[in-house]
């Protein structure tokens, strides 16, 4: 997320003002699997089909556990309907679980920002076909498997939601909204992860999401909308459009019925911005190629085709893979921040995963770091408190920072 110019610093200190300032952001850090494992290095099942017949030979075996993890290789294939105007979301959504984490599991835990922010109610959960009673806990979906589903096999799960979208964008709102005529939603998709509080300040990301090889997303609007998401559009029928991701953590969505689409290749790279007019447009464009030719040089080669930038109504910048969000009326050097800031964190948390709740030093952090690098936004924050503190501090001890500091050079 946006923090503001944050440095590195691992100062802990009292919350950050709020009102029109950005404290730090939180960064969206949705994280992936432990670093040993690698999900994506594990076959990925097929991709589940939109009405999800239970498979004739369910994985799930007799027993109990008591156990998940974030080793579990999941596909997506959801069908949305999405009414702009009377703000609600309608979710049904195929998720094809294998597991990958080395022992049994009896219950994936599914994180969506929709339960703490739309009054989430589920529809129906099925595991293989067979209805079971999931529970929402804060921002967690908790499915019970009815058994335990060994090392290596696979799951059909079926989750039915709906919630409403919130019109305002205090609090944590503005990560789930839709203020004036743009739509903005993080983490919406229920997704496997690992259960963490939601409570949390405007500058930190308490989610801990995996990665997934695969998504499909298939949003029906009530009106025609202009939809920036990570990956492609695949299919446009009418009001309904698909969107495609591989390896992503999150499938952040922003829509608008009056955005523009602004488009530049950098290298192999296409950088798409999805704006409003007013929009500083060619300045964002030219802070995020740069940002993605520079880092990639440090960091390793950017690997998704394309880079979406998204206007947002306001509340932080924030990142998403392949994507990243800015704020309407961010000007100057703490707009020239964010867009280094927001793109760094394709590498840091995107490409490089960790448990954005218990270890935001991998994550924030680093992605400071490296946006100050690269764009020259050297000053630190203002700490009130410079205590020295360590390093691995959870995220509820987050690092606090000034937003407004002028760029050094
Ligand atoms: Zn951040």
């Amino acid at each position: 997320m946006a923090l503001a110019l944050v440095g590195l610093i691992l100062v802990a200190g009292p919350p950050a003002p709020t009102g029109s300032h950005e404290p730090g952001s939180p960064a969206a850090a949705a994280a992936s699997g432990a670093p040993s494992t690698n999900p994506a290095s594990t076959s990925p099942p097929a991709s589940p089909q939109p009405s999800l017949p239970a498979p004739a030979g369910s994985g799930i075996e007799p027993g109990s556990v008591n156990r998940t993890s974030i080793d579990l290789v999941a596909t997506y294939d959801a069908a949305v309907n999405l009414s702009f105007d009377a703000r609600r979301i309608h979710v049904d959504e195929a998720i094809s679980v294998t597991n990958a984490s080395g022992g049994a599991v009896d219950r994936v835990e599914l994180n969506t920002i929709a339960a703490p922010l739309g009054n989430l109610r589920l529809l129906g959960t099925e595991v293989d076909g067979r209805p079971v009673e999931a529970t929402v806990r804060d921002q967690t979906i908790v499915v019970p498997l009815g058994g335990i589903l060994p090392d290596g096999a696979s799951v059909a799960l079926r989750v039915r939601f709906r919630a409403a979208i919130p019109s305002t964008l205090s609090g944590s709102n503005w990560m789930f909204t839709r203020t004036g005529d743009i739509l903005q939603a993080s983490r919406w998709l229920p997704w496997v992860g690992l259960r963490h509080p939601f409570g949390r300040p405007n500058h930190g990301d308490p989610f801990f999401t995996a990665l997934s090889p695969s998504v499909r997303v298939r949003i029906t609007t009530d009106r025609r909308l202009v939809i920036a998401a990570p990956g492609r559009r695949v299919a446009v029928d009418g009001l309904t459009q698909t969107f495609e991701a591989e390896n992503v953590r999150d499938f952040h969505i922003v829509a608008s019925p009056s955005f523009a689409i602004r488009e530049r290749r950098v290298g192999d790279w296409v950088v798409r911005a999805y704006v409003r007019g007013g929009f500083p447009t060619e300045k964002v464009l030219d802070w995020a190629a740069d940002g993605l030719q520079r880092m990639s040089e440090l960091a390793g080669e950017y690997p998704y085709r394309r880079f979406t930038i998204a206007q947002t109504a306001g509340g932080y910048a924030l990142e998403g893979p392949g994507m990243i969000w800015i704020s309407t009326g961010l000007t100057g050097s703490r707009l020239r921040w964010n867009v280094y800031h927001e793109t760094a964190h394709q590498w840091f948390y995107g490409l490089v995963g960790s448990d954005g709740a218990l270890d935001p030093f991998a994550d924030e952090a680093v992605a400071t770091h490296l946006g100050q690098v690269v764009s020259g936004h050297l000053a630190l924050a203002d700490v009130r408190d410079a205590s020295p503190r360590p390093v691995d501090l959870p995220i509820q001890h987050r690092l606090l920072l000034q937003p407004d500091l002028p760029a050094r050079r």
